[in-house]
């Protein structure tokens, strides 16, 4: 614990500059720490070798969707107007560089049984994170969305049912994509302002239909490959070495047994913030 504190304080010292606390995330131009390295390709016509999500994303069946969404109309609060993002070629992989400031990412769930957790630990410290969830784990978990909301965390559209998009028709990208908007709005009481391919895996009609629904593309500075059933200590390490100002990290709440990633939250999160990180969420350009 000792020993990765230091290592944290001395590596935000190295990196950190005083600045404003304003999350404003920087454009296709910033360019990656050395802790992306593991990260997958931002862009790319398929899932790379190295992507984060593949492993248990690739064994989850596709459940049948029974569910048919309902027309929604005047539910929830007054929506605010956001103007439609540019069509981006690359996804937004950090956040503005100055302070320290950190967004922790939690992907595929919501889950009952780890995402409670989570939020939990996050209120304990007054933290707000994102969730990038699929449209097939919100529909279950709404009460979950709701928390969220009420938490003030930032709920993101991360695809229905999480396939790999780049082997998709447009109408059926456009479907994964719109019916999780729908339920996000339902649920969290606004449509949701970011969006992150499965497996990291954009196009260009990802980006153009997550634009046209309103939707920045958000991908990750650094992976905690929690996926892989890493041990918590592990993946603490990992955000604690990697951590630096500006960085996104990924890491989940479903897609399998994420005890781990639960524990190593409990581990890291007081150790950012003893280090002077601040936690936070984006702030949209255009908001
Ligand atoms: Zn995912």
């Amino acid at each position: 614990m000792f020993t990765r504190r230091r290592l944290l304080i001395g590596g935000a010292a190295l990196l950190g500059t005083a600045g404003t606390a304003g999350v404003w995330l920087t454009g296709e131009e910033a360019s990656a720490p050395a802790a992306t390295d593991s990260a997958p390709a931002a862009t790319g016509s398929a899932a790379s070798a190295a992507d984060s999500a593949a492993g248990p994303q690739a064994q989850r069946a596709l459940k049948p969707s029974a569910y048919r969404l309902q027309p929604i109309a005047g539910y929830g609060p007054a929506r605010r107007t956001l103007a439609k993002p540019a069509v981006r070629r690359k996804p937004l992989r950090r956040v503005d560089g100055r302070g320290r400031t950190m967004v922790l990412t939690f992907d595929d769930g919501p889950d009952p049984r780890y995402t409670p957790d989570i939020l939990s630990i996050l209120r304990r410290y007054d933290v707000r994170a994102m969730f990038f969830v699929c449209g097939e784990m919100a529909v279950a978990g709404k009460d979950l969305l709701r928390q969220m909301a009420d938490d003030g965390h930032v709920v993101g559209n991360h695809t229905w049912s999480h396939p790999l998009l780049t082997r998709l028709s447009r109408s059926a990208i456009r479907s994964e994509m719109e019916r999780t908007c729908e339920v996000i709005e339902e649920a969290y009481g606004e449509p949701p302002q970011w969006f992150r391919a499965p497996y990291g895996a954009w196009n260009r009609a990802t980006f153009k239909l997550g634009a046209e629904l309103g939707m920045e593309p958000l991908a990750w500075t650094l992976d905690t490959l929690d996926w892989r059933g890493t041990a918590a200590r592990t993946i603490a390490d990992r955000v604690e070495h990697g951590a630096a100002p500006g960085v996104v990290v990924l890491s989940h709440d479903a897609g399998g047994n994420r005890s781990q990633s639960v524990k190593a939250l409990r581990e890291y999160l007081p150790d950012l913030l003893d280090a002077g990180y601040h936690v936070t969420v984006p702030r949209r350009k255009y908001a």
